[in-house]
Order: structure tokens, then sequence, then C-alpha cells
């Protein structure tokens, strides 16, 4: 059930009262759910057709295009290719939260993945001059490698996105236990994952609400920085399939660090 609860102050006879009210979204929420996947089905189609038809464009097999025309048709692609990523990115939430992906788990080296997610962004770090310095450690995770690599690259993507030129961005690795449940006699058994940014910082009431699917602290965010606010409902969603825990610290104008916390093979 998804209850939405608000406080309302009104006078009664005089006397000011505070009244609570609980409101039952949860039907509301699914037909909200049904509908924005219905939308995105029905938009994969002539959205892969259209970027079919840019691309012939672009070839040159129906003409040169002037230097305008390729202006014109780069900002064409760059669009299409973001709807695309935004449809893209519903289905799979969409998909995992109602069970129909399924972790392909398997003992996979954690810093073997971190180093992949690094490698695969530093192109993206380059252009912007931001330096990726990973401190992975050597230890055994029993998951979804190709999960746990969209959850880093996601992360690590947004930790560049939001940086300045001349930042760096450290993403490092260490023994933890679970620090929700009773110390264990054999603990440590997780790995604490961490992306530390020298970033504008998330301010504090959103540091819970940026993991909700289309949640961004800005709203020109998906404009300015090409993102659509569903990667980080997307880490959640994985990591929680993991049994780990994802959360951030940050402070406005110092930076952010994600913490993802994840069980290590042998605890499994
Ligand atoms: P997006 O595609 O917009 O990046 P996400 O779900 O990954 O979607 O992130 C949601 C929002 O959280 C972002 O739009 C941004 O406002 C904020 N955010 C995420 N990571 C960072 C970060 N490292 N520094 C500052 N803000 C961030």
């Amino acid at each position: 059930k998804t209850i939405l609860l608000s406080i309302e102050l009104i006078d009664l006879a005089g006397v000011p009262c505070a009244l609570l009210i609980a409101n039952d979204i949860t039907e509301r929420k699914r037909l909200e759910n049904e509908f924005i996947s219905l939308v995105s089905h029905e938009l994969r189609t002539p959205l892969t057709s259209t970027m079919g038809a840019l691309d012939l464009l672009g070839s040159g097999q129906l003409g040169t295009l002037t230097a305008q025309g390729q202006k014109v048709l780069s900002i064409a692609t760059n669009n299409t290719e973001r709807l695309i990523r935004l449809v893209n990115d519903i289905l799979d939430l969409e998909r995992m939260k109602s069970g129909k992906i399924f972790m392909r788990k398997a003992k996979c080296n954690a810093a073997e993945l971190l180093i992949t997610a690094t490698e695969a962004m530093q192109a993206m770090a380059d252009k912007l001059q931001v330096k990726l310095i990973v401190n992975p450690v050597a230890v055994e995770l029993w998951a979804d490698a190709d999960r746990l690599l969209q959850t880093f690259t996601n992360l690590l993507s947004n930790a560049i996105k939001f940086s300045e030129p001349g930042d760096t961005v450290w993403i490092g690795a260490t023994l933890s236990e679970n620090q929700s449940i009773e110390p264990q006699a054999d603990a440590p058994s997780y790995l604490l994952i961490t992306f530390r940014d020298e970033g504008r910082g998330i301010p504090e009431d959103k540091l819970q609400i940026i993991f909700e699917r289309f949640q961004q602290v800005d709203a020109s965010d998906s404009r300015n920085k090409g993102g659509t606010g569903l990667g980080l409902a997307i880490c959640r969603n994985i990591v929680q399939q993991h049994n780990g825990k994802i959360w951030v610290q940050s402070a406005l104008g110092e930076g952010s660090t994600f913490y993802v916390l994840l069980p290590l093979a042998d605890s499994n």
C-alpha cells in the first residue's frame, strides 16, 4: 500500500488545530505505473525507426548535407538517442520491479568490476578533465556482474557529470560490516564501495528522494546534464536485489559520496 500523509493547519472555532490526512494512493500509483510503461512500449518502435532514418540521412547515401543540415541532424540524433535512453530505462526499471529481470549471480571480482567501470567512464572524464582515482579491493562478490557494472557506471557518470573541470573523483572499496545489523562473529562480510566527488553537492532535503524515479535536484538537470532521473532508482533496485544498501552523504558546494554496501561471495 502507498499512503500519502499530509498535515493541514485548520481553525476550529477559534482553536488552531493540526489535521492529519492519510490518503491511500495505491491504485493511483498502479495506474500511473501502468500508463508510463504502456506509453514507453508504444514509443520504442517509432523511436527506433526514427533513429534508423536519421542514421540513413547521416550516412550520405541520400545526398550530401550542408553544414547547417549536419548541425540540425546532430541535434535530432542527440535528442532521439536521449528519448531512446529514457524509454529503455523506464522499461528496464519496470521489468526489475515486477521481478521479470532475474539477477544472474555468480562469483565476480570486485576490483575487476570497478576498474572496468572506471575505464568505460574515462572518455567522459577526459572531456571534462576530471581525474578518476580507483582504489579497489581484490575480493569476490556474489553478484550479477553486468548489473553491478551498470550501477557503478551510473554512479561514476553522475559523479563526473556534477563535477567541475579540474576536480577529482575517488572510487574506493573497503571490507565492512553491515552497519544496520548486529555485528557477527565472523564480520566483516560486506564490501563498502564509495564514489566521492568534489562537485556541486546535494541539498539535505533531497538526499533520500533522488533515489526515487524521475527525481532530480534541479528541474533543469535533465536538459542541461542529459539525465533521465532514473539512474539512481535503477541502481537502488539492483543493489537491493543483491541484499545490499545504497545511500549518499553530501554537503552543498562540497561534493557528494555515494556508498554501496554489497555482501561478499562467502557470506551467501
Ligand atoms: P540523472 O539521469 O538525472 O542523473 P539519477 O537518478 O542518476 O538521474 O540522479 C538523480 C539526480 O540526483 C540528478 O539529476 C542530480 O540532480 C542528483 N545527483 C545524482 N548524483 C549526483 C552527484 N554526484 N552530485 C550532485 N547531484 C547528483
